[in-house]
């Protein structure tokens, strides 16, 4: 009797699942992302949008949205974003009120809008090799403090970055890389009078130099008047490119 219902049961099943087939057959199927077991990424599906309030002045507040979003980010738990249609065509009539400037290295491995799960409209980033601030640079921050009205500028340079390898290894830059290297040079200089040696070493260049960064862009006389004010913060970070985490540096 047991085994006839199983048997019941398991037409029933095969039925359900033919009639499933037939009826979708013609409808392109939605793609399920395979999930690694063995990695802590979840399917985002249930996860809810992403949304924040549209002015943020604090800079405390804007650089906690940071850590929380770098947090789901390291935990595989990033919330889903709306790339919508109406979603952009908003930002287009609001205009663009981002919270925070990023000055991160342009590595692929550090996309700042990806490891602080930030959405449209959120980040004002701007990218070059080793983080660095040339006057291209500085303008570009003095833009989103001064016109966009971020509260908080953050220079993200991160582990075994390769600009600050090619710096401490030395040697000739081609082209206009040297504008980059030069840049980088200071901090390798302040290091090796630290008498440091292999990656302890090469990681002290990356730390002087995301700190040199944040010096250059406090010297800039249109920075100052936000800092003096208290209407802005700025702060230096590192990412740690296997961990997935960026910590604040002091
Ligand atoms: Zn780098």
């Amino acid at each position: 009797m047991k085994r006839k219902s199983s048997y019941i049961v398991l037409v029933l099943f095969n039925l359900a699942i033919l009639l499933n087939g037939c009826h979708q057959s013609s409808l392109p199927q939605p793609v399920t992302p395979s999930v690694d077991q063995n990695s802590q990424v979840q399917q985002t599906s249930a996860m809810p949008v992403y949304q924040r309030k549209e002015m943020i002045t604090s800079p405390a507040e804007a650089l906690q949205l940071l850590l929380n979003g770098n947090q789901r980010f390291k935990s595989g738990k990033v919330l889903n974003k709306d790339f919508s249609a109406d979603k952009r065509s908003d930002l287009l009539q609001k205009g663009q009120h981002p919270f925070a400037a990023i000055i991160s290295c342009s590595d692929s491995r550090v996309p700042p809008e990806l490891l602080f799960d930030q959405a449209l409209g959120d980040l004002f980033v701007i990218r070059v090799a080793g983080n660095v601030i040339t006057p291209a640079e500085l303008g570009s921050v003095e833009y989103a403090v001064d016109h966009l009205k971020v509260p908080l500028v953050l220079v993200l340079g991160h582990e075994g970055c390769g600009a600050v390898t090619a710096a401490v290894e030395g040697g000739e830059a081609k082209g206009s890389l040297s504008a980059v290297i030069d840049k980088i040079t200071p901090s390798v200089h302040t290091a090796t009078s630290y008498g440091l040696k292999g990656n302890i070493f090469l990681e002290t260049c990356v730390d002087l130099n995301i700190h040199n960064s944040v010096l250059d862009i406090q010297k800039s006389p249109v920075i100052k008047e936000y800092l003096n004010t208290k209407q802005i913060q700025i702060v230096g970070a590192k990412y740690d490119l296997d961990q997935g985490k960026v910590s604040i540096l002091n």
